[in-house]
């Protein structure tokens, strides 16, 4: 298939695509190992390419783009394959002077091998950016229904008395209302789901550490967020975290809008707290920080919540060896990467190029 070039069935070979379209390009690669292994004994990294004008001499432009793929580990395939092709198809080459490129692959490794959204820590990535020094947020519809959406056990029956109690939460408030409980992140129950952490992650530092180091003499960083699994099939919407209307906003959309490509703004800290963009901007507050959140549509949504509890249930309770462990393990995958349809890898990867285009375009333009 023609877009095997870009996309890959598994972490491993996502990798070996990113580390030798690199040396095919002659760029160099830094990697930061990770501690842990994956499922096949595989060795774990977030490996970083740079671009930088002046190739001899360390990053030190005052803008900088930066590209990261698999913040949901399962969700890498999207982000892993544009690295590849923006590198394969040459668009490195036409970078407006002035401008830096990161290309992090694999910012939660462990997750993207292991076909989890979380990291090894049982921890939503884009949940993790909170403020640990402050109390963290409360939520009582998370603990209400904390035992239904993380049963201990996953049979048909369990199943089906825990999507009862979920029902009927969602006639009481709404199903949107529902889904803001489950997916808006939670701090209490490290073995649940969309758990924010109780500190900064090994993926949360090492990406920290990767910006402070090449950002010294930034002024502007924007940052595009590879995510799959809301929306409408192979439909791409760029989210930039923040309140309509308001100055970093405005800005965000300044850099990335654009009349083919439908922007949206994910309102306030209420509604997802820890979110990585929102984070890096407060741990940067010197520079303007641009961050899209792409997400690419895959399945409906309550599948999507399903899979994601039955794969909680699996690494916690569960044999991911087993024909069980196996066939969730598959629908996960499946939920976040529709692999078998050509169609929709093809539609994602033109809109991913042409929003990261847009994107470098809009920041040198500022
Ligand atoms: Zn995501």
């Amino acid at each position: 298939m023609p877009l095997d070039k870009y996309f890959s069935t598994d972490y491993a070979s996502a990798r070996a695509k990113f580390l030798a379209v690199a040396a095919e390009a002659g760029l160099a690669v830094i990697s930061h190992p990770h501690s842990l292994n994956g499922p096949k004994e595989e060795a774990l990294a977030l490996d970083l390419v740079t671009l930088c004008p002046d190739a001899s001499a360390p990053c030190r432009t005052e803008r900088v783009f930066v590209a990261l793929s698999a913040t949901h580990g399962v969700e890498g395939f999207v982000g892993a394959a544009a690295q590849v092709a923006w590198l394969k198809k040459g668009y490195w080459k036409k970078v407006p002077a002035g401008v830096s490129v990161l290309l992090l692959h694999a910012v939660n490794p462990h997750g993207f091998a292991w076909l989890r959204r979380v990291t090894e820590e049982n921890v939503d990535l884009n949940r993790n950016f909170a403020d640990f020094s402050k109390p963290l947020p409360r939520k009582p519809a998370y603990e209400e229904l904390a035992d239904a959406i993380c049963p201990k056990t996953w049979t048909t029956e369990s199943r089906a008395s825990a999507d009862a109690q979920l029902a009927a939460y969602a006639e009481r408030h709404g199903p949107k209302a529902l889904n803001r409980a489950i997916m808006g992140g939670q701090y209490t129950r490290p073995d649940g789901v969309f758990f924010g952490g109780t500190k900064p992650s090994w993926s949360r530092e090492t990406l920290m550490k990767i910006l402070h180091s090449y950002c010294t003499a930034a002024k502007h960083v924007a940052i595009l967020d590879f995510h799959t699994g809301l929306g409408p099939f192979a439909s791409g919407v760029s989210y930039c975290v923040g309140d309509e209307g308001t100055s970093s906003v405005t800005k965000a959309h300044e850099v990335w809008g654009d009349e083919a490509h439908v922007m949206a703004a994910a309102p306030g800290s209420s509604v997802h707290d820890g979110y990585n963009l929102t984070g890096i901007a407060r741990l940067m507050s010197q520079i303007n920080v641009y961050g899209n959140t792409l997400e690419f549509g895959t399945y409906p949504t309550e599948d999507m919540i399903r899979a994601v509890r039955a794969d909680n249930w699996l690494h916690l309770y569960g044999d991911p060896n087993s024909p069980e462990g196996q066939a969730i393990k598959a629908e996960i995958k499946r939920m976040f990467y529709p692999e078998e349809s050509e169609d929709w890898k093809a539609r994602v990867l033109a809109q991913s190029l042409a929003v990261w285009d847009r994107g470098i375009t809009g920041l040198a333009n500022l």
